[in-house]
Order: C-alpha cells, then structure tokens, then sequence
C-alpha cells in the first residue's frame, strides 16, 4: 500500500519568514547606514522572494562596497540565523512519519537560503525530501514542482495527497492542479473571491497536522 504523502510549503507555512524579515531589514540598514525609509524599500524588495539579483540591485542602488556575492552570503547566514519552526510542529513532523506518511516540502525560491533555513531549524532531518525550485527551474503553480518534490520523498503524485500552504495560487492552485488535496493556512486573510476554495482552511500549520493526523486514522 502507498503511504500517504504530504507535501508543506516552507515560507509562511513551516516557519514564520514575513516576520523575521522585518528584523533582517532593520539590522541590515543599520549595518549599512541606511535610513528609515530605504529600511521599508529594502524590505519591499525582498518581500515576496530574494534571490542574489535582488542583492545586486540594492548594491548599485546604496553604492554599497561589498560584493553581490558578499551581501546573498550574509543574507542567508543571517535569514538562517534568525528563523524558527516551532517545537511542536518538528513534534507534529516526527508524529506524521511515525503514523506512516511520507512528508516533503515543496517550496519555491534559491536553493542556498532554502536549504540553510531547512537545516537551521531542523525541518530537514524530520522530513523524508525536500525540492526547491531553482533545482530544477520548476516553480509552484506548475505541476512539475509538486511531481519533483514527491520524487524527492520516492513517491509520485497520485490521489489521496496532500498539499499545505499559505500561497492562494502557487500552493493551492498548484497543489488542485496536481491533483492533491489541499489545505489553506490563512494567516488571518480572506479567501480571494472568485478562486475555488481550498479543501480546508486552518490559521497555523499545527492545526493542519492534526487535522492530517485525524484522517491517517480513517
Ligand atoms: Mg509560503
């Protein structure tokens, strides 16, 4: 029989990466002598996604001396350094596995401050794979991602799998596209009208484990 598989987004999803970004930009302008309001357009452009571009950018723009490839390194030291995924998730991760599912996470972004944020927070060694889609230029909402990250966990997409995010479009989208069942974590946001909704909405990635924890008892 296949274990069942479930794949978790990791920013907004697993760990809190909206909220440690706001303290990365406030270090990172007080380290380069910035003021308040280039502090909110650092910010800005590293909101939705960063990538080395996004630091070759913000080099040219503050005539910073450093290398591009000086200010990505510190990024993902720093990013790494700073973000958490709670106890009683990594708990809820180990408890999913132990009860028989195959967990992955399917994120998008840069391979070096993905896989430094998995390793710092421990996600890594309590999942079964990862896949980042710079790795293969396969970004969520395209099928492919979700396919690469279940091979990542050495199963394929089939149904009866399981998609949990924060990302309307990318994990939600995707994931009904890919033919899993989905799970929306809303951090406090309204569905987007005129999208068809998720199979379920949860506030945190806690109680979308337990709910996962709920079916494999089925
Ligand atoms: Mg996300």
């Amino acid at each position: 029989m296949l274990q069942p598989l479930v794949l978790f987004d990791l920013d907004n999803t697993l760990i809190d990466r909206r909220g440690t970004l706001a303290g990365w930009a406030a270090e990172f302008t007080t380290e380069h002598g910035l003021q308040d309001d280039e502090q909110a357009y650092v910010l800005g452009m590293v909101a939705e996604r960063a990538y080395p571009s996004t630091f070759d950018m913000i080099r040219a723009l503050y005539r910073l001396p450093m290398s591009t490839t000086e200010l990505w390194r510190a990024y993902c030291t720093e990013i790494a350094a700073m973000v958490s995924c709670p106890a009683e998730v990594l708990d809820e991760l180990d408890e999913l596995r132990a009860a028989g599912w195959r967990v992955g996470v399917a994120t998008n972004g840069a391979m070096d401050i993905q896989h430094a944020k998995l390793r710092a927070t421990g996600i890594s060694e309590r999942v079964d794979g990862v896949f980042v889609s710079e790795e293969a230029d396969a970004r969520k909402p395209q099928t492919q991602h979700f396919a690469l990250a279940a091979a990542r966990c050495s199963t394929v997409l089939y149904d009866g799998g399981w998609m949990v995010g924060d990302n309307p479009v990318h994990d939600i989208g995707g994931g009904r596209s890919a033919g899993l069942r989905t799970i929306w974590i809303n951090n406090d946001r309204p569905w987007p009208p005129n999208d068809p909704g998720p199979d379920h909405t949860v506030p945190n990635a806690r109680a979308a484990i337990d709910l996962l924890l709920l079916h494999s008892a089925d």
